[in-house]
């Protein structure tokens, strides 16, 4: 069937004083009705960019895009403010990091979670209310008939978190992104959010984009994994065989080189030896080449001439120059040297 996002060669690329940033750079996925994939990379990987931009909110004076973004038939590259305008909330929606960022503090919970109702369904002001209510109850506000009237700030953290998720939605939209969204929670908190999450995807049958830079979260949420390296997919396949069995020499390293064999892995990313690769002047080749520690394993200095295209078959795949039997001898190494 159709896949409900599908994303092919995106390139998002910005204009700045110092040159073009290549923030996304020939990007392609899909993403299934009902499903969700986590997005893993450290800062700078292109993640957030590419959220951004499949909501149409990057600045369209400083950012060219180029491939395509279909949601559900439409392509939204190129499509009109108007027509993104009316597709934000009500059929794509995000939730971020930081919950007081989306919410103002000028207006109640209610309102605002009624206005973004009443401005894609033209629902009158008693109905939108009663909609607030009935979104806060279901993200699990206790009194939500009272709490509708509060004021973010009257709100706790996780509270809030919540209230951020019954707006984005309130109006079912069936592509959430989540960017972070537990970042900043306790971990009782964060886990409480998980579920929520997964408790409001099985009864509206969302699809969900996780971003994230926690495995552990991974893990617990995602069907399948794209790890993202300066701007492009590296590796992509079902979550298990991704944590179990990575096979992208970056992936070994956020996994701490030693991919756990009996899942679900529990760590943060592990921090790798050297920096990101500047998006400004991005290495030739394969752009994780400079931090690579198998680089030289492979003839004809190619990591640094060639760039690795990325195969996926049945889902899953890589984009690095090793071969099958290289990897397996490296991968049984890191294992046997722990
Ligand atoms: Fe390392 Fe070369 Fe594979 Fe890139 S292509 S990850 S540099 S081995
Ligand atoms: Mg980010």
């Amino acid at each position: 069937s159709q896949p409900f996002l599908s994303i092919k060669d995106l390139k998002v690329h910005f204009s700045t004083e110092d040159g073009t940033v290549k923030a996304v750079d020939g990007l392609s996925f899909d993403l299934a009705r009902g499903k969700t994939l986590g997005i893993v990379g450290e800062s700078g990987s292109g993640k957030s960019v590419t959220n951004l931009t499949i909501l149409g909110l990057h600045n369209p004076d400083s950012t060219k895009v180029e491939g395509s973004i279909e949601l559900d038939g439409e392509e939204l590259n190129g499509a009109s403010e108007k027509t993104l305008e009316k597709l934000r909330g009500n059929k794509m929606a995000m939730i971020f990091q930081d919950a007081l960022a989306s919410l103002s503090p000028y207006h109640t919970i209610g309102t605002q979670i009624g206005e973004v109702y009443r401005k894609h369904t033209g629902a009158s002001k008693a109905e939108a209310r009663a909609r607030a209510i009935e979104m806060l109850k279901r993200v699990g506000i206790p009194q939500p008939d009272s709490r509708v009237d509060n004021y973010p700030h009257e709100f706790s953290g996780g509270m809030r978190q919540r209230a951020m998720i019954a707006m984005a939605l309130v109006c079912d939209p069936k592509l959430l992104i989540a960017d972070e969204p537990t970042t900043a929670l306790d971990v009782t908190v964060q886990a409480q959010i998980m579920d929520l999450l997964k408790d409001l995807q099985q009864e509206f049958g969302t699809s969900i984009i996780f971003i994230t830079h926690d495995l552990g979260v991974i893990a617990d949420i995602a069907d399948d994994v794209l790890v993202m390296y300066g701007g492009r997919c590296v590796e992509r396949g079902p979550k298990a065989e991704v944590l179990r069995a990575p096979q992208h020499p970056y992936t070994w390293g956020l996994l701490g080189s030693m991919p756990s064999l009996e899942g679900p892995v529990d760590v943060p990313l592990t921090p790798i030896p050297g920096s990101p690769p500047s998006l400004l002047n991005p290495p030739s080749g394969c752009r994780f080449h400079p931090r690579c520690a198998f680089a030289d394993k492979v003839e004809g200095g190619k990591c640094a001439k060639e760039r690795p295209s990325l195969e996926i078959m049945d889902g899953r795949g890589n984009a690095c120059h090793l071969t099958d039997d290289q990897r397996r001898e490296f991968l049984s190494h890191a294992v046997a040297g722990k």
